[in-house]
């Protein structure tokens, strides 16, 4: 390979990487794991639109993205408004001309208590970021898909979506439906080349994953609660999330992919 200066700019067209000119949109993408899986998919020749309500972080990670020599814009976007989900999906046809790849992994956790001490507000304001926002972005990106040939829609899940726990009913309930949704999606599109799945992160040391923790009565035997015995990182989940972009994952649609330490597979 070049070396010197223009060594990113060789390295971007290099012929072994895995999504070389391959459209991706990356929301929660101002940090945690949407930061890392946007990081990870321009590192692999995609070029990417970093969405999110953080614009300050957002950008900051379209400057990481730059700063190694690859391609990103930032779109701010409340995934949670049907008119910003519309935007996001036509800033990107506008720069890039098409969407394969739709990561719609933008969510939050208030740690809202049992259905009896959640607020009204805090029910539904979890609904329409972590469902809604899924049926936003989803509903405008695919139709660019099938303009395209096919796409990729990786929706993030939770060990949620399969167990409950105390004091989260609102979350719980939500990743319940986005893993529902994601088995909805993938039967409805199936037969266009458009696959959906589902990425179940463990507990993953991010702005969630952190208050999550500090939520625990005891939050050092919560980090250690899984079978490996620690928290995860975001940069162990990115590389699940380029695979499931790639037009290679081609036989697997509805499916849950656990990056989470073994938590899902038995107790510690
Ligand atoms: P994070 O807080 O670092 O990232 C979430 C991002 O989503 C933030 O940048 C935030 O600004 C953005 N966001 C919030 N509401 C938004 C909205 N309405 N529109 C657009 N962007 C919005 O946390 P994270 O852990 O990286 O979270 C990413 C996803 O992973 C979430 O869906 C979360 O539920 C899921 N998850 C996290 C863990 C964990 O332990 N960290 C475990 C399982 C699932």
């Amino acid at each position: 390979m070049a070396v010197g200066k223009n060594a990113h700019h060789h390295y971007q067209k290099d012929f072994s990487m895995k999504l070389p000119g391959r459209t991706c949109i990356v929301t929660g993408g101002a940090s945690g794991i949407g930061r890392a899986a946007a990081l990870a998919l321009a590192a692999e020749g995609a070029q990417v639109t970093v969405s999110d309500l953080n614009r300050r972080g957002g950008e900051e990670t379209v400057a990481m993205i730059a700063e190694k020599g690859g391609t990103a814009i930032f779109v701010e976007c409340n995934v949670a408004v049907e008119d910003d989900a519309r935007q996001l999906i036509q800033s990107t046809v506008d720069e890039y001309g098409k969407v394969d790849v739709l990561f719609n992994n933008a969510g939050i956790n208030p740690m809202e208590g049992s259905v009896v001490d959640v607020s009204l507000e805090d029910w539904r304001r979890v609904f329409a970021v972590n469902v809604d926002g899924i049926f936003f972005c989803s509903r405008f990106a695919i139709p660019e898909m099938r303009k395209a040939g096919g796409g990729r829609i990786i929706n993030t899940a939770s060990p949620a979506s399969f167990k409950g726990w105390p004091g989260n009913s609102a979350y719980i309930a939500s990743k319940g439906a986005v893993m529902s949704l994601t088995r909805s999606m993938a039967m409805d599109f199936a037969k266009e080349n458009i696959h959906v799945n589902a990425l179940v992160p463990g507990l993953i040391l991010t702005g969630i994953g952190r208050d999550f923790l500090a939520a625990q009565p005891d939050s050092e035997a919560a980090a250690a609660g899984n079978p490996v015995g620690r928290a995860g990182d975001p940069g162990e989940v990115a590389p699940v999330v380029v695979y499931l972009a790639q037009e290679d994952c081609s036989f697997s649609t509805g499916a849950p992919f656990y990056v989470d330490g073994g938590e899902l597979s038995g107790s510690a």
